[in-house]
């Protein structure tokens, strides 16, 4: 079958809007952190906050990967897809005593803790329930990883991570801590990283600080480097080099007997899913051609949020006027576009396909507007299974009550 006969027939069967994922890019993603990694031990920790369906966690645990988690509720999805609790990763600065506990007794691999408060807190519930909790601490390298505000997290002026002139100290206080087990450190600096300057910037901090620690009878067992691995969303951009990327953490680890933690998200699902939806109408005023789609932001909403480029593709080639559009959805909100003055040859009721869909897309979609999220569907060779149905729009008011 080809790609564009795939498409359009899945669209008739499931409808638009509608997510297509492939399990073959999924799994061909994973492997290249696997084969780049290779020789040195480490677990790859997929960050279930790119696309948390169960489908493809359960893809990834079949592969024996880890996941990062950053919350309760991606806990309880890792577990029901199969995935080995002892490979669990726990980041976020907001850990709750209740996910804390979830997490405790799921028996989780490490707790990446994110304040001296969190750390305090994780050593009392640990005690509570009489068990000794694994930490690594994140820790905030203070670099630029030179992408979108928005995502860039490794920054003094950043929510994340504890910062490096008081980090040693934390780690003293969590030493002396009984219900606490120190056994890493980490960072996470940002997403969509296609430069490896910045990742080399934070291991080389880390790793002088695991010689400090290990100076001082603190000895880490693993240096986690987070994820951030950006993919080309356009043809100019270039994805960062996995390989490289790999020499350069293992060629900074040298021969400390240090396990590498990786927490890749986008790389390892975004170029493997696409968004589909259908034009409902052209229409033009004065200086524009305008696509109104069945797609909007509450499905995909990384153009408003992020100023996001991502492909858009007519699915079948067909006789048609070539125009310059603003490809936009029905919501009632001018943020509410997919992409901006793009050359496409359509008409009405024609198929669309938005590239890069697979990471932070379904995951970030909302109910506004009364809008049912759409359905997503796996492709694994030559069988597409649906794995998240369409919402029912009864549903969506069903736990809103009117007053008596
Ligand atoms: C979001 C996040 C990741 C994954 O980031 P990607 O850019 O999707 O690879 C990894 N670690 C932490 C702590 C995160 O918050």
């Amino acid at each position: 079958m080809s790609d564009q006969k795939t498409l359009t027939s899945l669209a008739e069967e499931f409808g638009t809007p509608l997510y297509v994922y492939n399990r073959k890019a999924i799994e061909q993603a994973w492997q290249e952190f696997a084969q780049a990694l290779e020789g040195h031990r480490h677990l790859i920790c997929y960050a279930v906050k790119a696309n948390s369906n169960l489908a493809i966690l359960n893809i990834l645990a079949r592969l024996g990967s880890g996941f990062d988690i950053v919350s309760e509720g991606e806990l309880k999805r890792v577990l029901a897809a199969g995935g080995e609790p002892g490979k669990i990763v726990f980041s976020g600065v907001g850990k709750s005593t209740r996910e804390m506990a979830a997490a405790l007794e799921a028996g989780i691999r490490c707790f990446n803790v994110e304040s001296d408060s969190e750390l305090e807190r994780l050593a009392e519930v640990a005690a509570a329930h009489g068990v000794v909790a694994p930490v690594s601490l994140r820790i905030n390298p203070d670099v630029d990883a030179m992408t979108h505000p928005y995502i860039s997290t490794g920054l003094k002026e950043n929510k994340f991570g504890i910062g490096m002139a008081h980090a040693m100290d934390t780690y003293r206080r969590g030493a002396s801590l009984a219900s606490l087990n120190i056994k890493g450190i980490d960072c996470h600096i940002g997403s969509q990283l296609t430069n490896l300057e910045p990742y080399a910037d934070a291991i080389a901090l880390l790793i002088d600080m695991v010689d400090r620690l290990d100076g001082e009878g603190i000895h880490l067992s693993h240096v986690d480097i987070g994820g951030g691995q950006g993919i080309a969303y356009t043809s100019e951009e270039s994805h960062l080099n996995i390989a490289s990327w790999a020499d350069c953490v293992v060629q900074a680890i040298g021969d400390r007997d240090l396990e590498i933690l990786v927490e890749p998200g986008r790389y390892i699902v975004g170029q493997a899913g696409v968004l589909l939806t259908r034009v409902e109408y052209l229409k033009s005023n004065e200086d524009r051609h305008f696509a109104v789609v069945d797609a909007a932001m509450n499905d995909l909403i990384r153009p408003a949020l992020y100023s996001a480029w991502q492909g858009i593709e007519e699915v079948e080639t067909l006789e048609r006027e070539s125009k310059i559009y603003d490809v936009v959805g029905p919501i009632c909100e001018s943020a509410d576009f997919l992409g901006k003055q793009r050359e496409l040859a359509i008409a009405q009721n024609d198929l669309l396909c938005v590239r890069s869909s697979g990471a932070y897309a379904s995951v970030m979609s909302s109910n506004y507007n009364t809008r049912a999220r759409a359905a997503e569907v796996m492709v694994s060779g030559d069988d597409a299974t649906l794995v998240r149905a369409r919402e029912d729009i009864d549903a969506l008011f069903a736990n809103e009550f009117m007053l008596p």
